[in-house]
């Protein structure tokens, strides 16, 4: 079984466990998800499975992510431009980095910011559960780093 075929396979396990009917719709928004490696929000999950099922409706991709998330099988950020963006909750642990002027969501880890933020926790009488962490960043532009004299 490939990766995505797996996640799939996860993902209506989740559902039936959650005592969903599995259609033919809700099938295609899982596979719609368990194909994306970026962080679609919604309506971008909603314009990749239109196209293979024009008669797909936005609030069935709502209800269907809305479930998926209560059974934990996909994390929601809402990062600052307060759209609700998805991700599969089957992956190793990452940060994001977000571009503020595309948008665009990059992935990073770094295990010395962990280790650090253990640290602080159990400085302050905590053990870390877990941890969310959103940088907000512009690209340095080669050339523009201020004037020469
Ligand atoms: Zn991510």
């Amino acid at each position: 079984m490939t990766e995505i075929a797996q996640r799939v396979a996860g993902f209506e396990g989740q559902l039936r466990d959650a005592g969903l009917r599995m259609t033919q719709q809700r099938r295609l928004i899982l596979r719609v998800l368990a194909e994306a490696d970026d962080h679609p929000d919604a309506k971008g999950i909603f314009t990749r499975a239109f196209a293979h099922d024009p008669t797909l409706s936005l609030s069935t991709v709502y209800r269907t992510m809305k479930l998926l998330e209560t059974q934990g099988a996909i994390e929601r950020h809402a990062f600052e431009d307060g759209v609700s963006r998805y991700e599969h909750a089957d992956q190793e642990h990452h940060d994001h980095l977000i571009d503020i002027d595309s948008g665009e969501v990059i992935e990073f880890s770094s295990d010395a910011i962990e280790e650090l933020q253990r640290r602080i926790a159990a400085e302050l009488g905590y053990e870390l559960v877990r941890h969310r962490l959103e940088l907000y960043g512009r690209k340095k532009r080669p050339g523009v780093r201020g004037k020469k004299s």
